[in-house]
C-alpha cells in the first residue's frame, strides 16, 4: 500500500503531485505535500539529494574546510605560531569530503522520505500525457505534476574538450582521489574559484583560464579584486581574458591551448575542470507530450511557477533563475502552497535574495550592487566600510576585504549589499534582515553591536550614512551650542 493519504497501491490510482527529481526542490516539494496529507510520488534517476548534497554546496564546502585548516597551519605566523606545511594526505581529505556528504545523506535518503508517507521511484521519468510520468514500466498519474530535474554542467564547444573527458562537479568529489600533479580550471566564476582557490590551498598548482577581463564577473570590480588578489595569493595562477581552443589528451595529462591578447599559451595539468555555466535537464523528459514550453535557459513558468500547463509547475535550477539552494527551496514551498490553495496563488519573491561566494573571504550579497544601479539607471550612494579599520578583523589577522552597502541616492533605504570578509556570507544576513524588514542605514547605525565583532563592519558603513548627513550648517549650529554651554 502507498504510504500517502488514499489507499492505493505504490504507483497505482492517482497522486495528488507526481514530483521528477529528488534535489532540493523536489525533496522540498515531497514532504511538505506529504507533511500537509497529500499523495505524492518522488521519481529520481540517480542519487537522492540531487547537486546540492552530492555534487555541489556540500562536497564544496567540505573541501573548503579542508583548505581552510590548511592554509591556517601554512601561515602560522600570523598569529604568533611557525609555519608550516601542513602535513597531510590528500586522499584523506577527499575522503573526509565523501564522509562529510554521508553524515548529511539520511537527510535525504529514500527511505526517509517513505516513512514522511511519500512513494519514492528510482529510475529516469518522462511524460507521456500531461497528467502521465513513466519511469520505466510504471505509470504515474498525478493531479499535478512537478518538474524538479535541476541543472548540470555545461562543456563549451572547445575542439576535444569532451574527448578529453575533463572533470565536472559531478565527477570531481567522486572520482578525484589522488592529488594531480597540475589542476586547470576552465571559469572563474563562483565555482571556479571557491574549488580552484581550495585546492590551491590543498597543495595542488592551479590554473584558471577565464574568458572574460576579470574573475566574479558578476560582482563589482572592487569586490572581484579582493578575491582575486586573495586567490593570487594562495597561489592560483589566473589566465584573464584567455579563450580556450583546443584541448588534447597527452599521456596522462591534458593540454589546452588558449589564445589571448598577450600571445596565445598551452597549459598541461594532469587534471582538467569544467566549471563554465550550467544548462537545465530537459533531455528525455517528453516535456512536448505535456505541452510544457520551454527554451534553452529551461521549463518557462509565470510567477507563481505555473508552466503553459495549469496543473504543471517547474521548481528549481530548471527554470533558468537564479540557482541557488535556497531558491529551489524558496520556489517548493511557493509551489506546495499553490496546489493546496488554487484559488490564493502565491508568487516567488525574491526581492531579497542573499548569496555567497564561499572564496577566502567570502563574498556575501545581497540585492543589487553598485555595477547592477549603474546599469538599471537607478540613483544611488554608496557606503564602504574597510575590514582594516575593524577591530576584530585586525586582531583575527582578517582585515582584507569590505562591507560595502548601497542605498537610494540621498535617502537611507538599502538597494543592496556587498561583504568581502572572513564569513561574509553569514554577515550579510544583517543587511538581509534589515531589508527584508524595510529598515535603513539610520537603523543599522542605531542598533547596538557587541564589539569587537565582524558585524561592526556593515554599522560602520551605516555610520558613514550618518556622518554624511551632518551639514557644515548643523555642525556651525551644534558649534553655537557648544560655545554657549561653555559660558554658562
Ligand atoms: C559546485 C557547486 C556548488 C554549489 N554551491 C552552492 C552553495 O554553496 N549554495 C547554494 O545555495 N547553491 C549552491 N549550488 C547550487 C545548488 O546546488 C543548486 O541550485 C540546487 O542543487 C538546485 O536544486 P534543484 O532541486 O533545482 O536541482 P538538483 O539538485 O540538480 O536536483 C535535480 C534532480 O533531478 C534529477 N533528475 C533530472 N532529470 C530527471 C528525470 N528525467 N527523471 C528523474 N530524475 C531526474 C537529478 O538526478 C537530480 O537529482 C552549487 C552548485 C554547484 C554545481
Amino acid at each position: 500500500m502507498s504510504g500517502g493519504a488514499a489507499g492505493a497501491r505504490k504507483g497505482e490510482g492517482v497522486y495528488n503531485v507526481v514530483v521528477v527529481g529528488a534535489g532540493t526542490a523536489g525533496l522540498v516539494t515531497a514532504a511538505g505535500t506529504a507533511g500537509l496529507g497529500g499523495r505524492v510520488a518522488l521519481v529520481e534517476r540517480d542519487r537522492m539529494g540531487g547537486d546540492c548534497l552530492n555534487t555541489g554546496c556540500v562536497p564544496s564546502k567540505a573541501l573548503i574546510a579542508s583548505a581552510r585548516a590548511a592554509h591556517v597551519t601554512r601561515h602560522g605566523s600570523r598569529w604568533g605560531l611557525r609555519d608550516r606545511e601542513p602535513d597531510f594526505a590528500f586522499e584523506d581529505v577527499m575522503d573526509r569530503v565523501r564522509e562529510r556528504r554521508a553524515a548529511l545523506a539520511p537527510n535525504d535518503s529514500q527511505e526517509r522520505f517513505e516513512a514522511l508517507g511519500v512513494d519514492v521511484f528510482r529510475g529516469a521519468a518522462r511524460f507521456v500525457s500531461p497528467h502521465e510520468v513513466a519511469v520505466g514500466d510504471v505509470r504515474l498519474r498525478g493531479a499535478h505534476v512537478v518538474i524538479a530535474t535541476g541543472s548540470r554542467a555545461v562543456l563549451p564547444p572547445v575542439e576535444g574538450l569532451a574527448e578529453a573527458r575533463p572533470y565536472t562537479n559531478e565527477t570531481i568529489f567522486d572520482e578525484l582521489r589522488a592529488r594531480p600533479d597540475g589542476l586547470l580550471i576552465l571559469g572563474g566564476g563562483p565555482i571556479g574559484c571557491e574549488l580552484g582557490q581550495a585546492f590551491a590551498r590543498l597543495g595542488v598548482r592551479v590554473t584558471i583560464v577565464e574568458m572574460s577581463e576579470r574573475i566574479l564577473e558578476k560582482e563589482d570590480p572592487d569586490v572581484a579584486d579582493v578575491v582575486r588578489r586573495a586567490l593570487e595569493a594562495d597561489g592560483v595562477r589566473l589566465i584573464l581574458g584567455g579563450k580556450a581552443r583546443r584541448v588534447k589528451r597527452l599521456a596522462g595529462r591534458v593540454q589546452m591551448e588558449i589564445s589571448h591578447a598577450a600571445g596565445d599559451v598551452a597549459l598541461q595539468a594532469e587534471a582538467l575542470l569544467v566549471a563554465a555555466g550550467r544548462a537545465p535537464n530537459l533531455e528525455g523528459l517528453a516535456l512536448e507530450a505535456a505541452g510544457v514550453s520551454f527554451t534553452h535557459k529551461g521549463v518557462t513558468v509565470d510567477r507563481h511557477l505555473r508552466t503553459s500547463r495549469r496543473h504543471i509547475w517547474a521548481v528549481g535550477d530548471v527554470t533558468g533563475g537564479p540557482q541557488f539552494t535556497h531558491v529551489a527551496d524558496h520556489h517548493a514551498r511557493v509551489v506546495v502552497r499553490n496546489i493546496l490553495f488554487p484559488r490564493l496563488l502565491s508568487s516567488v519573491d525574491t526581492s531579497v535574495l542573499p548569496w555567497c561566494t564561499f572564496t577566502a573571504p567570502e563574498v556575501g550579497r545581497v540585492g543589487m550592487s553598485a555595477g547592477e544601479a549603474v546599469k538599471a539607471g537607478v540613483e544611488h550612494d554608496v557606503w564602504i566600510q574597510p575590514l582594516a579599520e575593524v577591530d576584530r578583523a585586525v586582531v583575527e589577522g582578517e582585515s582584507e576585504g569590505f562591507a560595502k552597502v548601497v542605498t537610494e541616492k540621498g535617502g537611507d533605504r538599502i538597494l543592496g549589499a556587498a561583504v568581502v570578509a572572513e564569513r561574509g556570507g553569514d554577515l550579510v544576513h544583517e543587511v538581509v534582515v534589515a531589508m527584508k524588514g524595510g529598515l535603513g542605514l539610520k537603523d543599522l547605525s542605531g542598533t547596538i553591536h557587541a564589539y569587537p565583532t565582524f558585524a561592526e563592519a556593515a554599522r560602520r558603513a551605516a555610520d558613514r550614512y550618518q556622518k554624511s548627513r551632518l551639514t557644515p550648517r548643523a555642525r556651525a549650529l551644534f558649534s553655537w551650542l557648544y560655545r554657549r554651554a561653555r559660558r554658562a
